[in-house]
């Protein structure tokens, strides 16, 4: 197996251990495809949402925030092109039934796929002669549709069935003209919604990165059409911008240019940002242009008007879109892989995540040097309640040998441990009320007042 694959298993063994994420419906033997997050799963999460609200929404002025249902109207998949087209080429063993991605065997093989139609595929998987993973037979390469089915209501018929969004997208564009209504924004201005989406992966691997339920944060920024490019550009640099906020390193980010032949039907120019992940370098996030794509769609399908009047020029027409898409897990894997590492400290082998203190999932742990001592663990107390306050993000721990705690931070990523010791309560005097924090990095400690705490911290956020 190879040092990258090790590094992956590392990971989810990790974040089972700590509490990051589990396996989804573990007790019943899983759930493919389905991820539980746990307590510090939760936290990572929060914070790469937050930062991604922060500079996507709140630092603007021009984009509004929704929250619309999962489950639409199913008219308005039909609208959008994933009824007819949301589907992934498939081929089945012969023998097992059991279904593969004719894509994936064929990249497996090294074939390269980009443009490569269903019936392109059939021949290349004949020309290969190329069997399932099993080694037997494979079939002909056909279209699955991805959605996930359901059905609402009493009467099981035609008329009940409805889908789980497989983006987020679709309900930014039937609340386009809810928010225009409503706020009167001037072009160009955007919506923005993150939440869960649902498709039926056929094979849901590597962790959290392909999932059949998943999370997106997405934006749809409508612009004049001459104007897509401009914008274009502008979400480009916020999507580095964010990049950034949650610490990935640039060098693992690469862009990749779309080839016209594989652009979704409804784009005119993608980026896909891609990362290297342990298990290769793979598509992270999207940019596209979107053209008028929707908002036509939409007005055709459902017979209301979805232009735009402006005021000034006097016109009327339907806005163009552009639209950042990005993965909320994939952005954690990411993270956390990017993070991962395994050095010696003092001598001692350790796991540390070198997470960017403002992802990490606590911020800094408090601990007495000893728990038997009821003065040092009074004052320890004191100093979490102090910090929780500021921080929220903040443990208490007194389990085992300071060491240990040092070891159990590191290893979730912690930034900064704070110890309590006797010198701290004035055993020297001109250390009285001062407390030492130690840098997960570096391993050094420097001794900082309480009353400088909070600041200290702050500067390195
Ligand atoms: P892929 O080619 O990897 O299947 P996609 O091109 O279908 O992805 P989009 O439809 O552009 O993906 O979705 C936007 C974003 O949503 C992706 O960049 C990714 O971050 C995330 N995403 C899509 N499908 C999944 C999935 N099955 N599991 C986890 N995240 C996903």
């Amino acid at each position: 197996m190879s040092a990258q694959q090790d590094n992956m298993d590392a990971i989810i063994s990790l974040a089972k251990r700590r509490g990051f994420i589990f396996q989804g419906s573990e007790i019943y033997g899983g759930l493919a495809g389905t991820w539980d997050y746990g307590p510090l799963g939760v936290m990572l999460k929060n914070n790469i949402t937050n930062a991604w609200w922060r500079l996507f929404v709140d630092e603007r002025t021009d984009m509004y925030g929704i929250d619309a249902a999962i489950l639409m109207n199913p008219r308005a998949w039909v609208a959008s092109g994933h009824v007819a087209g949301f589907s992934d080429p498939l081929v089945e063993d012969l023998k097992t039934k059991k279904r593969y991605r004719a894509d994936h065997l064929l990249e497996e093989k090294g074939v390269d796929v980009k443009g490569m139609k269903v019936a392109d595929m059939d021949a290349a998987i004949k020309e290969h002669k190329l069997l399932s993973p099993e080694g037997n037979p494979l079939g002909e390469v056909r279209q699955f549709n991805m959605m996930l089915q359901t059905q609402l209501g009493a009467i099981a018929d035609a008329s009940a069935i409805t889908y789980l969004r497989p983006e987020t997208a679709g309900g930014m564009f039937v609340n386009y003209k809810n928010v225009i209504d409503a706020f009167h924004p001037k072009l160009p201005f955007g919506l923005a919604q993150m939440g869960k989406a649902f498709r039926n992966e056929i094979a849901p691997r590597d962790f959290i990165f392909r999932v059949r339920e998943l999370e997106q944060m997405e934006v749809e920024y409508f612009v004049e059409p001459t104007d897509w490019e401009r914008a274009f550009e502008e979400w480009r640099k916020k999507m580095w911008e964010f990049i950034e906020a949650i610490g990935l390193p640039r060098g693992m980010v690469h862009e990749l240019e779309v080839a016209k032949e594989d652009l979704a039907h409804y784009s005119k120019r993608t980026i896909d940002f891609e990362f290297d992940f342990p298990f290769g370098r793979k598509e992270l996030y999207g940019l596209a242009y979107r053209t008028d794509f929707d908002l036509s769609a939409h007005a055709r399908e459902s017979g209301v008007d979805l232009s735009y009047f402006d005021e000034e020029t006097k016109k009327r027409f339907v806005p163009h879109v552009i639209e950042p898409s990005l993965g909320i897990g994939r952005s954690l894997l990411a993270v956390l892989s990017s993070a991962y590492s395994e050095d010696d400290m003092g001598g001692e082998k350790r796991i540390v995540l070198r997470l960017k203190p403002s992802v990490a999932p606590i911020r800094c742990a408090v601990s007495p040097l000893l728990k038997n001592k009821p003065e040092l663990v009074a004052k320890a107390k004191e100093v979490f309640a102090l910090l929780k306050k500021e921080f929220g993000r903040v443990m208490y721990d007194d389990n085992g040998n300071i060491g240990k705690r040092y070891r159990r931070q590191d290893e979730i990523g912690t930034p900064h441990c704070i110890v309590i010791d006797f010198d701290s309560l004035g055993e020297n005097p001109e250390l009285l009320d001062t407390v030492t924090v130690r840098d997960r990095d570096t391993g050094e400690q420097e001794r900082v007042h309480i009353n400088e705490l909070t600041a200290y911290l702050h500067a390195r956020d």
